[in-house]
């Protein structure tokens, strides 16, 4: 999967790579789509929602340029599998979920995967997470409309938030926004397809 599928489309991020072969992405996946965990495609987790095809995980964490030790939030729990990640490459990670099955399987991967460093919330992680605030790296993984409000006030500054934006819910472009003293800049890096980001400041 990481040779074939994410090496050859261009990440190279070591601490990306590394996480990515250590990070058994069966255990994020039902049982009986756990063959089809390696192969190059969003697959579904329950609740009309996806687990994120690897490329794109491993895209987005290296948009990121995370180093250990960071505070990380995480918008869209979903399977966990992204957290994961995050958590592996030794950032301390807060993540959100709407969906209250979503949430309760994805704890109980934490804890059987030992992942401790891992912190969640139940609730609309478009409001972001006002109490543990600022966060040096925001991720939303679902497509909202524009970029939530709240989740570039909760951004530390420097800091940086990658997020799927599209006017149209479906196609979205995924988006680096940087703050750096008091100034926003945002980058395009290209077409991607999200579930919808639903809530105050989504869909
Ligand atoms: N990062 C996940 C991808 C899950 S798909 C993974 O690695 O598996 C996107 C997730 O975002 C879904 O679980 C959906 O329920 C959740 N979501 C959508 N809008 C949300 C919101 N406002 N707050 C929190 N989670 C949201």
């Amino acid at each position: 999967m990481v040779a074939e599928q994410i090496q050859a489309r261009g990440v190279s991020d070591p601490a990306v790579l590394a996480a990515m072969r250590e990070v058994p992405r069966h255990l994020f996946v039902e049982e009986a789509l756990g063959e089809k965990a390696y192969t190059n495609g969003p697959l579904p987790i329950g609740e009309g929602q996806t687990i994120s095809q690897p490329y794109i995980v491993a895209l987005m964490s290296e948009l990121l340029d995370l180093k250990p030790g960071m505070r990380v939030l995480e918008i869209g729990t979903g399977s966990g599998y992204q957290a994961a990640i995050l958590a592996h490459m030794g950032a301390e990670v807060y993540t959100v979920e709407r969906v209250k099955n979503l949430f309760y399987s994805a704890r109980k991967r934490f804890a059987d995967l030992r992942l401790f460093s891992i912190r969640l919330k139940l609730g609309d992680g478009t409001m972001g997470w006002p109490e543990e605030a600022p966060f040096e790296r925001i991720m939303v993984t679902a497509g909202g409309p524009n970029v939530p409000g709240p989740l570039v006030d909760q951004l530390a500054d420097p800091g940086r938030l990658v997020i799927p934006v599209g006017r149209s819910r479906r196609f979205q472009r995924l988006v680096v926004v940087v703050k750096q003293g008091g100034v926003l800049e945002e980058r395009d890096e290209g077409g991607v397809s999200f579930v919808d980001l639903i809530g105050e400041h989504g869909w």
